[in-house]
Order: C-alpha cells, then structure tokens, then sequence
C-alpha cells in the first residue's frame, strides 16, 4: 500500500499533522526509531507518577487557538511554574522578580530592586548587548548574572556566556511584583495523567511503526509514500554533507526515593558550577502527587555526540549559518517537508512546534 504521508518521528509535530491528515482523509505511517511514541514528551508511569523521562514538560503558550487544541486530547491541570534556585548555601526564587530581588537585597519596594539594578548597570557601559552576557548583565545587573545566571548557562550550553546567543536569556520574565509564575503565556498546565496519552490519541487509527530507522527502512521501501514529513536532525537527512549542526544533549539520573517529598518543589535549579548538575526535577509535583515514594531526576548537560539523543540546537551564529545552507537544500525539496526543533534547528517550546505544526497542515491539507 501506498500512503499519503511518510511521517518520520513520532513527537508532537509528527503527530499533530498525522492527527490532521487523517481527519482529511489522507493516509499516514508514522515511523520512529525509539520503542515509543511521543518523542521528547513522552512520559513514563511508575508507580504511579508520571515521569517526564526526556526532560520537564510544562505546557504553556499565550495562543488560545492552540490551547483550545491541545485542551481536546486532554484536561490540563492549574500546575504554574516556579522555580527554586539553589546558589551555594542561598537559595532564591525564580523568575528574577521581587522575591528574588527582596532575597538578593534585603529590599522591599519595586523602586529600590530598580534602583539597585540600574546602578549595577550603570557601571558595565554596555550600548549594545552582542552576546548572552552583555544582554543578562545590561538587563538584570551583576549580582543576579553571577549568582542566578552564569554558572547555569554555562553548564547547560557548555561555552562561555559572552559565546552565546543573547535570545535564550530573554525567554525568562522580569518583574517587578512578587509573582513567582515562571513564564507571561495568559494559558499554562500539565496534561491530567501525563503527555503520552495526548499522544496516543493523535495518533490514534493511524499505522505507526516503532524501532524503525528511517535510513534503513526507506532503503527497503523507498517508495513507501508521496511525501515525507521528517522531524529528525535535519543534517542528519543530508548525511551530515556540508557539515555537523551542535546540539546539547541532557542525562537524566533518576532515582526512585522512599520519602514523600524530596525538595518541595517540581524545579529546582542548581546555579553554581560547582554542582555537576544543573537541575533536579521532582517529577510528581507536576501533578501534584500523594504517593508513598517520591521520583527525582538530575541532569546533566553535555556536547551531542552521534549515537546518543539531541534535545537543544545551538542557535548561534556558526550553526545558524550552516543550518541556512542545509535549510536551502531543503527549499528544494518536492517530496520532503522538515518539522519540529530538530526538522527546523530551533529552540521551540511545545506550543510553537504545535502552532508550525498547524500551520503546515493549513498549506499542505
Ligand atoms: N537560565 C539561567 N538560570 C536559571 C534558569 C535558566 O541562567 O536558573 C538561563 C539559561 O541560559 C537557560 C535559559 O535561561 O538556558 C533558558 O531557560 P529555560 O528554563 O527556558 O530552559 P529549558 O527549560 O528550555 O531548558
């Protein structure tokens, strides 16, 4: 048989098009290498708690069309963001606003954080902030840089903060007002009974194939579909012919512990070089869990490496050149349509792989 659509990956946007294309009559097979669906949301339930086994996954998005359209595969939860930052002995709250500012400070009113701030600022002489540690320091000053940002970032990336890009600072709020909710989208939540099952009823009456290896299976049915959808690595697909995109990779130590409630918090994050890691998630929090044990997870944060699983592009000038050039090879593609962060090299959050997702489906379908 002949299908509409080869889809290849089985994570959210591999399964919002499969979802829509069905609806539309269109055949699809979905094929994913790993033994499961779901791609980087997959969760995994143990004992009860749901485990978010590729990292955190916290829905949040201010574009009510797509809240509405997840809200159809699932209730979501009131669940808010907000983080526990640990530097040393200290221990703050995030995002940077008056809590932390109170905390840093010993301060009070929204006045005296700003004065406070703009004084640190004044002292750096920065006009135009060319990498990630102009923009941090011209925004929130030295003390917050130092305690609550550069020793993160340069473990979860790996380089010097004056080597990255400045537009994953501004993913984080600040604020003036003591409000500890992580990020601005006006919707946010955590799917009652994890994110696989979502999954599971996009993808629901649509053939999937799991264990399946792209390269290998299009080698014996290369005439399987009219088109293809491929959410992997898009170097990946051109056998890496101009070059190696960087992506981070993450490690998980999850441990399994016989106490109810292990750091009082789903995220808590680790702000010194110090320690190995960056964050521990207590993985039952999300759902606000009363089970007897409790499941937390360290991660660690390397350089990708073939073999092992991509999870954050590096978005800076380098990659982003080379991945223009790839992304020019795709431009002339007929038959072969990239999606998703890999597909696309981008540091999407959940909502926006959705939203390109629909999209697609409104140009394609
Ligand atoms: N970040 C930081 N300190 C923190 C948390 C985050 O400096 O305690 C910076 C860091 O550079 C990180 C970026 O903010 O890469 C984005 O953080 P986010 O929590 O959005 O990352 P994700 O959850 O996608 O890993």
């Amino acid at each position: 048989m002949k299908y509409d659509y080869l889809i290849v990956g089985a994570g959210l946007f591999g399964s919002v098009f499969a979802y829509e294309a069905k609806k539309k009559g269109k055949t699809c097979l979905v094929i994913d290498r790993r033994d499961h669906i779901g791609g980087n949301v997959y969760c995994e339930n143990r004992n009860g708690i749901n485990v978010h086994k590729y990292g955190a996954h916290i829905f949040h998005t201010s574009n009510k069309e797509v809240w509405e359209y997840v809200n159809q595969f699932s209730e979501f939860n009131n669940y808010v963001n907000s983080p526990v930052a640990v530097y040393k002995d200290e221990l703050y709250n995030l995002p940077f606003n008056m809590n932390t500012f109170s905390k840093l400070w010993g301060i009070r009113t929204p006045q005296e954080a700003k004065d406070k701030i703009a004084e640190q600022i004044a002292q750096l002489n920065i006009t135009e902030p060319k990498n990630l540690e102009e923009q941090a320091l011209s925004l929130v000053g030295r003390d917050v840089y130092e305690k609550l940002i550069k020793g993160y970032t340069e473990k979860q990336w790996g380089r010097p903060c004056s080597e990255l890009p400045s537009f994953i600072i501004k993913r984080l709020p600040l604020r003036f007002i003591y409000d500890n909710n992580y990020f601005n989208d006006r919707y946010q939540g955590i799917p009652m009974g994890g994110y696989t099952k979502i999954v599971e009823k996009m993808l629901d009456g649509v053939d999937v194939k799991l264990n399946t290896d792209y390269f290998d299976f299009i080698e014996k049915n290369g005439d399987v579909a009219e088109k293809t959808i491929f959410t992997g690595m898009i170097d990946e697909f051109y056998h890496y012919q101009l070059g190696t995109l960087q992506y981070r990779t993450v490690r998980f130590e999850t441990e399994e512990l016989e106490c109810e409630n292990y750091q009082g918090n789903a995220v808590v994050n680790y702000t010194d070089r110090e320690v190995p890691y960056t964050r521990i998630i207590e993985h039952k929090h999300f759902e606000f869990g009363k089970q007897k044990t409790t499941i937390i997870s360290r991660e660690y944060s390397s350089e990708w490496k073939p073999g092992i699983e991509p999870y954050y592009p590096i978005n800076d000038e380098k990659n982003n050149t080379l991945f223009a050039k790839y992304r020019e090879l795709a431009d002339k593609e007929t038959k072969v349509i990239f999606g998703g962060r890999l597909g696309n090299y981008k540091y999407y959050d959940m909502d926006k792989v959705i939203e390109a997702a629909l999209e697609l489906v409104k140009k394609e379908l």
